[in-house]
């Protein structure tokens, strides 16, 4: 027996966790729960996190969480579960198999079956934002070397293992050099440990394009966090339903199992959501385990029950489907089916134990950083850009003002008035190509203090090994 910690969430949560234990129960799954509660209650009772220490505990001791859809309360200042708990437990893979059940779930793409690797803890999800002028908020994109280098290999590792041919990559690198390029240098340093998998790189709009056009071309897909997010959703929805998929949070020390879809609040209490993503979550889940052989059994059953035509409300249709069963009956049905494969659609084998160790991460030698200048970000109502560069040349020394841009476009020297400037200036600082000091960048902070220039915050330029570790202004 193992135990794992069981949530039964929100919404529909509770009726399609039920189902689910049902049919893990019928299946003869070896597992014991220790049930938490989590999501809107808690939330509500005042605990803005939406979890409780003796709920953080329980995961943490099982280190397996088989988990429904929470809702998390609007407005109030109310935090993200799902985010939080991916984070805090270090689950940096997020895998969502996304596949077409044709011709038993209407489907445009019959031959769609893609799994969807999500980079699962960074990105713009770093939830670093700021508002700093009247006009501009930012917010932090963080793309890091130990978390490309953990969610490529997995992505590889997983290909392997289920006997995937191809792993392609999502990336908007022609755009954003520095964070999508490092993504995508790494995907190139890791594929070549991994000659045996074919791979490619895709612009992820064009990508993107093809994976909603033509997703039979796909296989494998690695992306970080924000492009997966939105992507294995469209994915999911276009292979049937949002509501036939699940998926699997993976750490180093703890795994996480959800359906991709939410609470559906709307159709809540009313037995008709269809439970089928935690369903597949679940057997993601006993893979995991080492469990196959129920893993197999369920979703033989499940898939069986599928092709009989016996669907819930969402995926039914008149003249296809045989009958509209309820999230009870369906589970019923799927207990039925144990024991049977399916006789039209592809029957799933899963080898032993799928589970596999990903490298702990080795920090190399620290690479050679000179410090080549500081971009200064500024806050001015202005709107000449040669007004401002006067006003900032007052602080040149050893050390001058190189360019301005606003909004990432330079405007300074030599911009052009048809370009739109808000109150957010990032003046660039140099000397020539040669490296700087701290000392001299911390004087010339002081020098724009008595000049009265109002710096909302800095960037140091550094070079690496000599490579350039910045963007160059658009246009210089
Ligand atoms: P949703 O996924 O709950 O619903 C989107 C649509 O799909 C709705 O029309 C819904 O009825 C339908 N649907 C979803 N699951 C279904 C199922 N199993 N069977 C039949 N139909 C199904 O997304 P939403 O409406 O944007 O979000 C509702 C709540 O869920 C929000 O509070 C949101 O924060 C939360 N949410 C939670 C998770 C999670 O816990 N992992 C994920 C996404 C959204």
């Amino acid at each position: 027996m193992q135990k794992i910690t069981i949530a039964k969430g929100d919404g529909i949560g509770p009726e399609i966790m039920d189902a689910t234990l049902k049919i893990l129960k019928a299946a003869k799954a070896r597992l014991e729960y220790d049930e938490i509660q989590i999501g809107e209650k808690v939330y509500l009772s005042g605990n803005t996190s939406g979890i409780s220490d003796e709920a953080w505990k329980s995961i943490r001791e099982n280190k397996v969480f088989l988990k429904a859809p929470i809702t998390t309360p609007q407005g109030g200042g109310y935090k993200s579960l799902n985010v939080t708990m991916r984070k805090t437990l270090g689950l940096y893979a997020n895998i969502r198999p996304c596949q077409s059940f044709y011709p038993y779930v209407r489907t445009k793409h019959p031959e769609m079956d893609v799994v969807i690797i999500r980079e699962n803890e960074e990105d713009l999800y770093a939830g670093i934002e700021h508002q700093q002028t009247d006009e501009v908020v930012q917010c932090l994109k963080l793309i890091t070397r130990p978390g490309c280098e953990k969610i490529i290999r997995y992505a590889f590792e997983y290909a392997r293992k289920y006997n995937r041919k191809k792993v392609s990559c999502f990336t908007k690198d022609n755009i954003m050099k520095q964070t999508d390029g490092l993504f995508h240098k790494v995907f190139n340093e890791i594929s070549a440990e991994y000659l045996d998998i074919e791979t490619d790189h895709w612009i992820i709009d064009i990508g993107a394009a093809r994976l909603a056009d033509t997703p039979e071309i796909f296989d494998v897909i690695v992306m970080p966090n924000l492009y997966g997010d939105v992507l294995s959703d469209i994915a999911a929805q276009i292979s049937g339903s949002v509501g036939l998929a699940g998926s699997a949070n993976i750490g180093s020390r703890c795994a996480m199992f959800e359906a991709i879809h939410g609470s559906a609040p709307t159709i809540a209490g009313q037995n008709v959501a269809n439970p089928s993503g935690l369903i597949r979550a679940s057997v993601m889940m006993l893979t995991h385990l080492g469990q196959s052989d129920i893993a197999e059994k369920i979703n033989n059953a499940w898939l069986r029950t599928l092709e009989q035509g016996i669907h819930t409300e969402e995926i039914y249709r008149e003249g296809e489907s045989t009958k509209k069963v309820s999230t009870s009956e369906f589970a019923d049905a799927v207990i039925e089916n144990l024991g049977q494969k399916p006789k039209k659609l592809k029957a799933v084998e899963f080898n032993g134990r799928i589970q596999f160790e990903i490298p702990e991460y080795q920090r190399p030698a620290s690479r050679k950083k000179e410090l080549n200048g500081v971009d200064v970000f500024v806050d001015w109502k202005g709107s000449d850009p040669e007004k401002l560069a006067e006003k900032l040349q007052k602080l040149n020394g050893d050390v001058n003002l190189s360019m301005i841009t606003n909004r990432g476009v330079k405007v300074w020297p030599n911009g052009f008035e048809e370009t739109f400037c808000t109150d957010h200036w990032r003046c660039r600082y140099e000397r020539n190509g040669h490296p700087i000091t701290n000392k001299e960048i911390a004087e010339l902070l002081a020098k724009a203090y008595v000049e009265n220039v109002d710096v909302i915050k800095t960037e140091n330029l550094y070079q690496f090994d000599g490579e350039r570790g910045y963007s160059l202004g658009q246009g210089q």
